[in-house]
């Protein structure tokens, strides 16, 4: 047994492998979006126990002013349709696909969204095991979706062959050049808690049937 590694060492709390991820993320220089950038924006919101995760784009000049997610005018917006639903930003977690903002708010190019997502979004859902993700316009609809047309899959969950569950809705930026869809996104967030409350039913009724396959 190599010294200083123990077989009976134990795994570190989320938290710790959250901030130790965060500070990767804050010091990262994998893309050329790291030369922009004021602060990167690894996430924020709740950790342990976390059941519902949002995915934006990236950030914004206020995100990347502050080095936290969604607080400019979309993020202010996002805060109410949550409340409307009745959600807290602490007990969701926020996050982007690509963490550093893109020049004059251009979408992240491909290569971006490959190292970005592969270094740190896979770690963060990996670590937070959320029951289900909430993604916020088309660039994270067709990262976790391959799907490109937001009418035809907002509002309806997708359940991925690798067990994520993905519930895909506008980017409330959206709202601010189309008004029209402020009642959309309000209508398709407010869906959440019951569809949560669903997917916590199979997975229990699941957990019951292995229970009692192993013990029969
Ligand atoms: N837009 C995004 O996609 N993410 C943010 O954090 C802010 C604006």
């Amino acid at each position: 047994m190599p010294t200083g590694e123990s077989r009976h060492e134990q795994a570190r709390p989320v938290e710790a492998e959250m901030s130790n991820l965060d500070e990767k993320i804050r010091v990262c220089k994998l893309c050329r979006l790291h030369e922009g950038r004021t602060h990167a924006v690894p996430g924020s919101g709740r950790i342990k126990g976390l059941e519902i995760m949002f995915v934006g784009e990236g950030p914004g000049r206020s995100e990347d002013m502050q080095g936290e997610p969604f607080v400019g005018a979309g993020g202010k917006l996002l805060d109410s349709l949550l409340e409307q639903a009745g959600l807290n930003r602490s007990e969701v977690y926020i996050t982007n696909i690509v963490k550093c903002r893109p020049p004059d708010n251009r979408k992240p190019l491909d290569d971006e969204i490959e190292t970005c997502t592969s270094a740190y979004l896979e770690d963060q859902i990996r670590l937070l095991r959320p029951k289900i993700i909430c993604t916020l316009g088309a660039t994270a609809l067709e990262y976790f979706t391959g799907e490109k047309s937001m009418g035809a899959a907002h509002g309806k969950l997708v359940r991925r062959k690798d067990g994520k569950v993905i519930f895909p809705t506008y980017h409330p930026a959206a709202v601010f050049r189309n008004q029209s869809l402020k009642a959309v996104l309000g209508e398709d967030i407010k869906k959440i808690p019951s569809m949560l409350k669903e997917i916590k039913k199979e997975q229990a009724s699941r957990q019951a049937d292995l229970t009692q396959f192993l013990s029969s």
